[in-house]
């Protein structure tokens, strides 16, 4: 029951609540749901479910668990500044979404849409019954500059090859930064389920034993705050060479934005609008920012190609690989997991991937390369370790990248171009301090053997107190040998 001082729920349609529901949207800013709701003028109710039982929806891996425990918390904290609550709820969102719009009387719901399969059946199942008990539901772009069905080639198909699609996409206008307006006029609280609610404690995101998420606290700072500033400091340092330095993991050149663009803590349009203000302000240089917007458009065209192709993390965009022979090696999978592969810049990615949960393109690509071409195994078991780690897994980049560096994806890499750890690492990493960095016992190596540590003479690897095999694993497998393989298994499914 209301409580007897609370103002009745609903005294008008117009002013029964309106009900935002967050998702992949975890902002006050630039939300265009929350906005709606907003200028309609309905007190609000702000709702988050923790979905874990619709058909279907991919359960979200431990590095996103921690992440999204800590960004409601940080979510939390700004809508209780404005004096308002997060309801947060665990079930099947179609039900929980009724059931708390029908205990606050709601009379519209709003919020901003998804791209996987799962998540539209979701959505779409949701809008019809909520509609049909005569709710106002309205729905938005809230992620992706351009919705993906609206990019089409001339034939008004999807795109396959990114360059056409930025250039088609990119002349396409964006719309205008949502700024809440409208007066933070809260619903009251209500019967029911959703006036108590859960707390985010009662989740258990957070790993305990053990817990292996100190490493991930010290990197970042979940939440809509944490992303502003690291936009900020990104545009304050100009983008230092970004276009130039991007490929070097030993720098600090990235924005790491990922995982904020992934829980939707920023949206890709205040991105663009604070490169495009820089730009015009003479901080950021036209070449940096122009590569840095490009790169935003991968990720917008990873979605065109879930939105397009929605089991892409399950099947070859490309069906010729369906043939590909891969391997069942579990022991090598392991020594990859673990980094402890005997590639120096292989291990120091899967082990900051491990620590901290993101590592940098450059090195996914390479450890990609790796387990693929050099082991031989599936993609889709290093899509899914990513996906348990990453705290930016991304159902669209994610499996869109992998699919890439196999050689399987949409205008991916050809699987012939097998990358050598090595030259890798030297060219990329050129003094080695990555590699020190993550692989702690090579530290004292010098740059000429910090990436083959087995090509070091028997003095300079005791000098650096290394043993080989003991303190450090010999490579699991050789480059020119474990290449020949992979081509000659590459060979099999082009019918060489
Ligand atoms: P920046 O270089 O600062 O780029 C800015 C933003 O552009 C990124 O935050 C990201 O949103 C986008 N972006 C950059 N490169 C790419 C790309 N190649 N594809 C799609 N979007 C891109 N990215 C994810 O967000 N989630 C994933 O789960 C993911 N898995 C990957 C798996 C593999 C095997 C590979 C090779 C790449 C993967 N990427 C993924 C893409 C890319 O590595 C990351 O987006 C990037 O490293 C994130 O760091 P950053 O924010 O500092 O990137």
């Amino acid at each position: 029951m209301p409580s007897t001082t609370a103002p009745p729920i609903a005294q008008s349609p117009a002013q029964a609540p309106a009900l935002v529901w967050f998702r992949d949207d975890l902002r006050l800013d630039d939300n265009p749901a929350l906005d709606a709701a907003l200028a309609s003028g309905r007190p609000l109710a702000l709702l988050y479910v923790l979905d874990t039982f619709s058909p279907n929806l991919r359960p979200m891996g431990g590095a996103s668990r921690w992440w999204l425990g800590r960004s409601l918390a940080a979510l939390e904290t700004a809508i209780a500044a404005r004096g308002g609550r997060l309801i947060l709820m665990r079930g099947a969102a179609e039900d929980i979404v009724q059931m708390v719009a029908q205990d606050l009387g709601a009379g519209a719901v709003f919020w901003n849409r998804r791209y996987g399969a799962a998540e539209i059946a979701v959505d779409t199942a949701l809008k019809a019954a909520l509609t049909a008990r005569g709710l106002v539901v309205e729905s938005f772009n809230g992620a992706l500059l351009h919705e993906p069905w609206t990019v089409r080639t001339q034939a008004g198909g999807p795109f396959r090859v990114f360059t056409p699609f930025y250039r088609n996409a990119a002349t396409r206008p964006l719309r205008p930064l949502a700024r809440p307006h409208g007066a933070w006029r809260f619903a009251p609280a209500t019967a029911g389920r959703a006036s108590r609610g859960e707390t985010i404690a009662d989740w258990s995101l957070e790993p305990r034993a053990p817990d292996w998420a100190g490493g991930m606290r010290a990197a970042w700072s979940p939440g809509e705050q944490g992303a502003r500033q690291r936009l900020e400091d990104l545009i304050d340092r100009g983008l230092e060479g970004y276009a130039e330095l991007r490929d070097r993991p030993d720098l600090d050149h990235v924005s790491r934005l990922s995982p904020h663009l992934r829980f939707g803590e920023i949206s890709p349009h205040q991105i663009l609008a604070a490169l495009r203000h820089a730009e015009a302000a003479g901080t950021v240089s036209a070449r940096d920012a122009g590569k840095f917007v490009s790169e935003i458009y991968w990720r917008e065209f990873s979605y065109h190609l879930l939105f397009h192709n929605p089991d892409l993390a399950q099947a070859n965009f490309n069906a010729r690989f369906d043939a590909f022979e891969w391997a069942a090696n579990p022991e090598a999978t392991r020594a990859w997991r673990r980094g402890q592969t005997g590639y120096p810049i292989v291990d120091a990615g899967m082990r900051q991937l491990w620590q901290t949960g993101w590592t940098h393109n450059r090195v996914r690509m390479l450890v990609a390369s790796f387990l693929i071409k050099h082991l031989l195994i599936d993609w889709r078991q290093g899509e899914a370790w990513f996906w348990d780690t990453l705290v930016d897994a991304d159902p669209a980049s994610n499996p869109a990248s992998w699919q890439w560096v196999a050689g399987s994806g949409a205008d991916a890499a050809p699987y012939f171009r097998i990358f050598n750890p090595v030259t890798q690492g030297e060219k990329f990493d050129p003094d080695g301090a990555y590699v020190r960095r993550f692989v702690p016992e090579l530290a004292a190596l010098p740059p000429a053997f910090i990436h083959k540590p087995w090509q070091a003479p028997g003095e300079v690897l005791a000098r650096a107190g290394v043993r080989l095999g003991e303190s450090y694993p010999r490579p699991m497998v050789d480059h020119a040998a474990a290449r020949e393989r992979a081509l000659d298994r590459y060979g099999r499914i082009r019918g060489d």
